[in-house]
């Protein structure tokens, strides 16, 4: 059977950045930039005060000054500065003419209406005054193809005046849960009927994963209700199905995958929970579609997902094929791990960084589970614990390598 590593790098391989488009400024967090950017404005586009005070011209010594006007932020100045006068000036607003310094307004006082008392009248050329493109000049290199696009990129383009910009767009994800057990959240159950929760699930991991997804209707264990539904789900750019990829009588998943002409790239893996993991690739002209076949039971599906289905959103998106990031942390109790297959077991990770003792890092417990089914104890996990294809006696106090959830 496949390995773990070798179905990932097959999953790696078929996958790769969507083609790029334009998204305006305000649709764009999250996204990955497409296009180097240089500024076509200087910032500031005038030289400007960094506080409310008063502008002068930092050679004169003359304690009191004719105050011109007053500069609020959004006008400009009317009245040249000279010795003996200042404007009154607030944060954000042009430097006049003349001026070379701002003095803050607590370094001062008001005798009368027309004349202020500068306190310190020795004050630095330059004083609380950001230049004229000081922070940015024309034709400066701003942000560089590939940057993810979060508040901060947002707001320096906001800043240049860039209201569009060219992206790698967010990947489209259809879920389609099958099987003939499933009934929708709010409705009643009868005999061996049960809840569809893995579409929820999937709908929401992929949202948070940088997608942007949507469940379709149950699809029932049926050849033409799957085709129907299947062919649906092909035009996203990743369809995720839950269910019928198993050995069952009613596992007709991978049969009309094929009959649509997806291609098979891996069917089973030695993975524990996820053994029945199918991926494929259906390729037209100028796209390319992914296909995962999850296995039904709640846990594999969520496992399945973490370790296959996030990595390749992220590459799809423009961010690169990247595994979870893993934490290192220390087993508080004995576990032995049968091998065979490599494990991802549901875990507690408990982030416990004594202040006496912060070399101890992070605890973990495997959580006592009921299989792939027990959708209750993963609830409870914040970490999936991996464990090799070999088997091992665990003693309390190993170092293991968890994934955070
Ligand atoms: P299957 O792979 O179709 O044989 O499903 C394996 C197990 O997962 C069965 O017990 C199913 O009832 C369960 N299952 C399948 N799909 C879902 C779903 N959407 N939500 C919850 N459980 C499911
Ligand atoms: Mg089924």
């Amino acid at each position: 059977m496949l390995s773990f590593e070798e179905a990932l790098k097959l999953v790696e391989q078929n996958t790769r950045a969507l083609s790029t488009g334009r998204a305006p400024l305000g649709e764009a967090a999250g996204l990955v930039l497409a296009e180097d950017i240089t500024s076509e404005v200087n910032s500031p586009p005038y030289d400007k005060t960094l506080m409310d005070g008063y502008a002068v011209m930092s050679g004169d010594i003359e304690p009191l000054r004719r105050v011109l006007e007053t500069i609020g932020a959004g006008t400009v100045p009317r009245h040249v500065i000279t010795s003996g006068t200042a404007s009154r000036i607030m944060t954000g607003a042009p430097i006049p003419d003349g001026a070379d310094a701002v003095v803050p307004i607590e370094q001062t006082e008001i005798i009368d209406d027309q004349t202020v008392r500068i306190q310190q009248a020795d004050v630095k050329p330059g004083r609380h005054i950001l230049r004229l493109g000081e922070s940015l000049r024309i034709g400066d290199q701003v942000l560089s193809r590939g940057t993810l696009l979060r508040s901060i990129e947002l707001a320096i383009l906001a800043e240049i005046g860039r209201d569009g910009v060219s992206v790698v767009p967010r990947p489209r994800v259809d879920v389609l849960p099958t099987g003939n057990e499933l009934v929708p959240i709010g409705e009643p159950l009868s005999g061996g009927q049960i809840r569809n929760s893995n579409g929820l699930m999937l709908v929401a991991a992929a949202n948070v994963a940088g997608a942007d997804a949507r469940e379709l209707r149950i699809a029932r264990d049926d050849r033409e209700d799957l085709q129907r539904k299947i062919k649906q789900g092909l035009a996203a750019d990743v369809l995720l199905l839950s269910g019928g990829v198993s050995a069952g009588d009613f596992d007709l998943v991978p049969s009309v995958l094929g009959e649509l002409g997806v291609e098979k790239i891996f069917h089973k893996i030695a993975l524990r929970p996820g053994k029945p993991l199918w991926f494929g690739i259906k390729a037209e002209k100028d796209r390319r579609v992914l296909v995962f076949g999850l296995p039904g039971n709640p846990v594999s599906t969520l496992v399945c997902f973490e370790l296959f289905v996030r990595p390749a959103i992220g590459a799809l998106a423009g961010l690169g094929f990247s595994e979870p990031p893993i934490v290192r942390a220390k087993l508080n109790h004995p576990h032995d791990h049968p091998g065979g297959r490599a494990a991802y077991l549901p875990a507690r990770l408990t982030s416990s960084i004594r202040p006496d003792d912060p070399s101890e890092g992070p605890t973990v417990d495997i959580l006592p589970w009921h299989g792939s089914a027990d959708l209750a104890t993963l609830a409870r996990a914040n970490g999936l614990v991996r464990l090799p294809v070999e088997a091992c006696q665990l003693a309390a106090g190993s170092r293991l390598e968890v994934i955070r959830l």
